[in-house]
């Protein structure tokens, strides 16, 4: 959630340029071509938009009953509309989102990560003595394993080979690893036992603060597909490619075009529920096993009143099971509402998203229990994400896994043949993981077929 802190400490940061794929003085001649987008999430929507703007007839098809993809708000509690998918513009400055959230006159609200409180394992209130010793050490952590970290290790291997890990006791080593999942896993959605020691960071990021919606995140995606043609509950099964064209099978019709950019995610690509015909090539199909598909998900609580410190935003807890429950987001500061957001990454979020509902509440009322004591009173009304599991998306979002890098992700980004175009948060090389990766990759798509 605070975005590359881990990195920030070797001072690896750089900000990056939106990139500008078109000037308003270029010239189109082929608009006449027809071109069909799969997916209406932030890619898609993108891709649609600009093709459109320049003339050309565009026509998305999505498998949901909702745009969007893995923006998500949910308007289930009437009074405050929530985000189960991204929740932040991370970086305002530079940030193409800025643009669109401007001109779509959407509010938003800025997050400051320094207004936390941590609770320890037992519930008690870390100190600022006890916090800054935990940083000190997980700085130092930082710096071995930079030194330590070589192609074809996982960060967790990179990390247990430090002599500062073997110097540390049981006690320390949970703070530390605490520290590592709510800013690398929960940020990354990869698990430190899977993602690359050297390229796990492998992305760019832009400045300035990050900031949420209160009105939720699908104003944004609601304002860029005005008027353009979204096909809902079009399930694609196959995409069939050669010189005439492109053909589309989806669960209810056959659709052709000249042109397809695909914008499915990185977890549907592994699960292959899409056909290519003729097969995609093979260093496509590496690259779509060497990315990772990361888990991240939300657990929204509503209770009957606030019980919590309403003035700070985050509420951290060190867990002593890895990953469980290590972070909650204060919804009450933004939106005066009793809720609470609490996340799960990776290894944990995998193991509970076969639980119940309930199961899962339960579980995270016993955490909060530890918190804030028994009398604590039981949620009105929850809402949580199982990404996952989700067949349109089978993943959160990308990450590096061994082998993978931002070169993987040009590959998988690259045009077949000039029929399919790819674009989606994985297929950026700059930004990945991110909405506005998504959305600048769809530009880009666009803009590749508008220069043919
Ligand atoms: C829990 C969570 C929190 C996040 N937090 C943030 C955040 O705070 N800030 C941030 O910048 N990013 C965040 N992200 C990442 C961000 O949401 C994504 O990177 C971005 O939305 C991806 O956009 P996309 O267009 O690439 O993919 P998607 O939005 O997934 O779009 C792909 C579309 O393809 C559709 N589709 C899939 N299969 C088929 C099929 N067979 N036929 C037809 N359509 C199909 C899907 O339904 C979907 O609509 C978060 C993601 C999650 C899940």
């Amino acid at each position: 959630m605070k975005r590359r802190e881990f990195l920030s400490l070797s001072a690896f940061m750089a900000v990056a340029a939106a990139c500008n794929d078109l000037t308003d003085n270029d010239k189109f001649e082929n608009t006449s071509d027809t071109v069909l987008v799969i997916g209406a999430g932030m890619a898609g929507l993108g891709a649609a938009r600009q093709l459109r703007d320049k003339g050309y007839t565009v026509k998305v098809l999505e498998g949901r009953d909702r745009i969007g993809g893995r923006i998500w708000t949910s308007r289930f509690w009437p009074d405050t509309p929530v985000d189960l998918g991204a929740s932040w513009i991370h970086g305002v400055k530079g940030n193409p989102l800025t643009k669109l959230a401007n001109e779509a006159g959407v509010t938003r609200i800025e997050t400051n990560y320094d207004n936390d409180i941590l609770y320890k394992t037992n519930g008690e209130v870390a100190n600022a003595k006890f916090r800054s010793r935990m940083q000190r050490l997980f700085d130092q952590l930082v710096k071995a394993v930079s030194r330590q970290a070589e192609d074809g290790m996982t960060l967790r291997e990179s990390i247990e080979a430090t002599p500062a890990w073997a110097e540390l006791s049981a006690q320390e080593k949970q703070q530390i690893m605490h520290i590592i999942n709510v800013t690398v896993e929960h940020e990354f959605a990869g698990g430190i036992g899977e993602m690359s020691a050297v390229n796990f960071d492998d992305s760019e990021i832009f400045g300035g603060k990050d900031v949420l919606f209160p009105d939720g995140y699908a104003r944004i995606t609601e304002y860029l597909s005005r008027d353009l043609d979204i096909q809902l509950e079009q399930i694609v099964e196959a995409v069939t490619y050669g010189d005439d064209g492109v053909t589309i099978k989806t669960n209810q019709d056959l659709f052709t075009a000249d042109r397809v950019i695909v914008t499915l995610p990185i977890g549907v690509l592994k699960n292959g529920t899409v056909k290519f015909n003729p097969p995609l090539p093979a260093e496509k199909q590496r690259a779509i096993i060497t990315i990772g598909a990361g888990l991240l998900d939300k657990l929204f609580l509503r209770f009957p009143k606030i019980f919590w410190n309403e003035k700070v935003e985050i509420l951290d807890w060190i867990s002593e099971k890895h990953g469980r429950w290590n972070e909650w987001l204060n919804i009450a500061f933004y939106t005066g509402k009793p809720i609470l957001l609490g996340f799960n990454a990776a290894d944990y979020a995998r193991q509970i998203e076969s639980w119940s509902d309930r199961e899962i509440v339960a579980d995270a009322m016993r955490v909060l229990r530890t918190i804030y004591g028994n009398d604590i009173p039981n949620p009105e009304s929850w809402q949580l994400s199982r990404w996952r599991l989700d067949p349109f998306a089978f993943c959160s979002y990308s990450f590096n896994g061994i082998g993978a890098s931002a070169d993987t992700r040009n590959t998988l980004g690259k045009p077949v043949v000039n029929r399919l175009f790819f674009a989606g948060e994985a297929t950026s090389e700059d930004y990945p993981a991110t909405v506005h990766g998504a959305y600048l990759s769809g530009v880009h798509a666009a803009s590749t077929i508008m220069k043919l």
